[in-house]
């Protein structure tokens, strides 16, 4: 019998290390992943996995858990998802975001360099690594000119995982991935706020979840955002996963964009989130300064044409598909 093939996911009780782990399973893979001591595994988005799967604890800002963590698993694909991720919480963290986000991707090729220096790496970059650049379509060839400090870590992530495969020869891929959404994405996230606003409103919660800025989600009806105007190119994460395990499936490693190559508005997700529940959506949403950033990133969508020329990935759920499967997922687990 074939050995069963290993992986190991940092971040894995995030959004895509979630759905990435279940991916694999459900393609015969022996799955570990790595997450903080600190993580109530109770509340997370693989309690459903518990059992199925090896966890290990750890840090991206501690070398020697990583290093021992590779070494102990031997795996043959290591997914490194783990990051300070928020964007907007990169102004008030910067150095905690790269030690995390640029410094913590060091750690983790030093550990695969180290432990099982034939292992195939995948990095988790970002569309924000493009920033303000002035293009309206951004591919694998578009400079970077990231504009905040999640964004200037990411690049930092990206360009040292392209050196150590050019100076190791090393099998580590860039995935380029603009902005996915899923029921799993966090709630500092502006599409889940909304959506979870949408079920509090529509359930008439009373005891909201807190929003970023430690405050009820929905106070007397309303849920408060920021930039209504900001548009970004939204994909659905369980597919984007499977764009990250093709990567590693190819001869050459090489850097993806992946994307939806579509661009809709803050306000565009508003009025779809609101209209699936028979609600206005401009009688509950107000924008405040609050929630505003210091720079916003050009609005830019995604080019995936080499992705679907060479992996033969493309996306398949559209953004009104999103918006509902959000809405409703919210709905029922406020229902429940
Ligand atoms: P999540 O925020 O859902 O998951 C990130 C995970 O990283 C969390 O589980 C978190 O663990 C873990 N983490 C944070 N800090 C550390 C640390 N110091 N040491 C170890 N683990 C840590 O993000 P996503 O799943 O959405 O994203 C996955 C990756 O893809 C991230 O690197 C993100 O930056 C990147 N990305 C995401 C995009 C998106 O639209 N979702 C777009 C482009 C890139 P804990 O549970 O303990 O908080
Ligand atoms: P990001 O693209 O990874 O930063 O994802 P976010 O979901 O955090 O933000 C997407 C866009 O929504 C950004 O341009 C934000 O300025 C905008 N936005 C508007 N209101 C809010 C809000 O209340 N919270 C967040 N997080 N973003 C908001």
């Amino acid at each position: 019998m074939a050995k069963r093939k290993v992986a190991f996911i940092t971040g894995i009780a995030g959004q895509d290390g979630s759905y990435l782990a279940d991916f694999l399973l459900e393609k015969g893979y022996k799955v570990a992943g790595l997450m903080r001591r600190t993580s109530n595994i109770r509340r997370t988005n693989i309690t459903h996995l518990l059992g199925k799967i090896s966890i290990e604890f750890g840090d991206l800002l501690d070398y020697h858990t990583l290093e021992s963590a590779i070494k102990k698993h031997q795996p043959d694909e290591v997914y490194n998802l783990a990051a300070q991720s928020v964007p907007a919480d990169s102004w008030t963290h910067p150095i905690y975001t790269g030690e995390v986000t640029a410094l913590g991707v060091t750690r983790m090729l030093e550990a695969v360099r180290s432990g099982k220096p034939d292992a195939k790496f995948y990095q988790g970059s970002s569309r924000e690594v493009f920033g303000g650049a002035r293009h309206q379509v951004c591919n694998e060839e578009t400079p970077y000119l990231a504009n905040n400090p999640y964004g200037v870590a990411k690049v930092y992530g990206h360009l040292i995982t392209r050196t150590y495969r050019e100076s190791y020869g090393m099998f580590a891929c860039g995935g380029i991935l603009f902005n996915h959404e899923s029921p799993r994405r966090g709630l500092h996230f502006v599409t889940r706020k909304i959506t979870m606003g949408v079920a509090c409103i529509k359930l008439g919660i009373a005891n909201p979840p807190l929003n970023e800025a430690g405050e009820p989600l929905v106070i007397d009806g309303k849920l408060l955002l920021g930039n209504l105007e900001a548009k970004r190119d939204w994909g659905y994460a369980k597919e984007y996963v499977e764009a990250m395990w093709l990567m590693l499936q190819r001869k050459e490693p090489e850097d993806y964009v992946i994307a939806t190559n579509s661009l809709n508005s803050v306000k565009d997700f508003c009025k779809s989130a609101f209209e699936q529940v028979g609600l206005n959506w401009k009688d509950h949403v107000r924008s405040h300064v609050q929630f505003t950033r210091p720079t916003e990133i050009t609005a830019s969508r995604g080019d995936y044409s080499k992705a679907k020329k060479e992996l033969g990935w493309e996306p398949k759920t559209g953004f009104q598909d999103l918006v509902k499967l959000m809405v409703e997922a919210d709905l029922e687990r406020l229902s429940r």
